[in-house]
């Protein structure tokens, strides 16, 4: 049996499936996904934070642009988010880093400067004075995400939009029909469609070789973070989502739990990527060196990849040797918080309308920029 669809949409994160949903509106559209759940890589091992801090002056364009569908979810979403302000601080060396980091972020975030006191008033974990943290500030409009609501959200929107989604469904071989494809799974299923979007993640250029499409030389890279439980009686739940200015540590609060990351940025292959002991280690010592916590135990690990293009910026748009295939890769740290602008683009790029993001261009976004 053949399925057949205008669009095969590749990857069951949330690049891929915000994008078949917003493709949907106007085409049949069929995804696959090679695991036997959405979002089981990089997208449900997110720190599931929006804030302008992450990725350069691209990525917080896109971000802005997609912080409505978290702030105020369109029909079919449940709540996505709720506020979690950001905490950048910094030592006395890292002055300069702080200085520019804050004008970088400062047409987008709702800035508050710290001093020593404003610092513990918001965090009363950090070591602050001396050789600690003297100075910071806080964006009071990041958000906490609920990646999974978005995840869902979207697989919603597209059921309803009569799309298919295929999960348990391993692309094995991507073969040319006339102008388009035919798709085959590891377990012998067929697709056919004029269209194929590639949201591989961290396999996007696997993809495109099955396709014959060269690389745009994806790198993935992993992260670590680690939960361990607040001291006895100390309630952390209110606490920001905290950042050395340098990439040194993040931690915040996770339910009743904390949550840190040593900003591990490791290169390796695409795969079901795990907790490396180095970097649990690195994550509670980093912990213990900037903060009061103590580690008495890493309650839970994972890791994550995070996959990026040579000048760190999204990829979206048609491959220049090939009008069929359409890019939907690069995504790095900043995936879940840009997926809602970045699907709506690669929904404007299939269907010819108008451009959704005033201040991005397509030309900045194009795969063709690594050829
Ligand atoms: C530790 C960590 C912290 C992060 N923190 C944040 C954050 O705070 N905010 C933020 O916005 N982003 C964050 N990110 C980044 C974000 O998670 C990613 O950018 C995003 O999830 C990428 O989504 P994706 O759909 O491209 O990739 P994925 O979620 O990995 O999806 C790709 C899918 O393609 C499927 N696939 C691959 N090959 C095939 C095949 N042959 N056939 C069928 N399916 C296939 C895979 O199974 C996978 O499900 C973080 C990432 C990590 C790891």
């Amino acid at each position: 049996m053949t399925a057949t669809a205008d669009i095969l949409v590749v990857g069951g994160g949330i690049a891929g499936v915000s994008a078949a949903a917003e493709l949907a509106r106007e085409a049949k559209v069929i995804l696959l996904e090679g695991e036997n759940a959405l979002g089981f890589h990089s997208s449900g091992r997110s720190a599931a934070m929006l804030h302008y801090a992450l990725g350069n002056p691209l990525v917080r364009k896109l971000t802005q642009a997609s912080r409505d569908h978290f702030a105020s979810p369109p029909d079919g979403f449940e709540k996505l988010a709720e506020p979690r302000a950001l905490l950048i601080f910094a030592r006395e060396d890292e002055l300069d880093g702080l200085a520019t980091l804050r004008a970088d972020l400062a047409p987008f975030a709702e800035i508050e400067d710290l001093d020593e006191a404003g610092l513990h008033q918001l965090c009363p974990a950090l070591r602050i004075g001396g050789d600690d943290a003297v100075a910071g500030f806080a964006d009071h409009g990041a958000l906490r995400l609920d990646p999974h609501a978005l995840l869902y959200g979207y697989a919603g929107w597209l059921r309803r939009r009569s799309g298919t989604i295929a999960s348990d469904a391993r692309v094995a071989t991507i073969a040319r029909q006339g102008s388009g494809w035919v798709v085959t799974t590891e377990r012998g299923e067929r697709f056919t469609a004029p269209l194929l979007v590639n949201a591989g993640g961290a396999w996007a250029d696997h993809i495109a070789a099955l396709a014959g499409v060269r690389s745009i030389r994806l790198e993935p890279r992993r992260r670590t973070i680690i939960t361990f439980d607040p001291p006895e009686g100390l309630d952390g739940r209110d606490w920001p989502f905290a950042k050395t200015v340098g990439d040194e540590l993040y931690f915040a609060p996770e339910g009743g739990r904390l949550f840190a990351s040593p900003i591990d940025e490791v290169p390796t292959d695409a795969c079901d990527s795990q907790a490396d002991e180095h970097e649990v280690a690195l994550a509670a010592a980093r912990v213990e060196e900037r903060t009061l916590l103590k580690v008495q135990r890493v309650v839970h690990r994972w890791a994550g990849l995070r996959s990026f293009s040579p000048d760190r910026m999204p990829v979206v748009g048609f491959d220049p040797d090939d009008p069929a295939f359409l890019w939907l890769a690069g995504q790095g740290g900043f995936g879940i918080q840009t997926a809602p602008v970045m699907a709506r683009i690669a929904a404007a790029l299939v269907s010819g309308t108008g451009w959704p993001v005033a201040s991005v261009t397509p030309d900045e976004l194009r795969p063709g920029r690594f050829r």
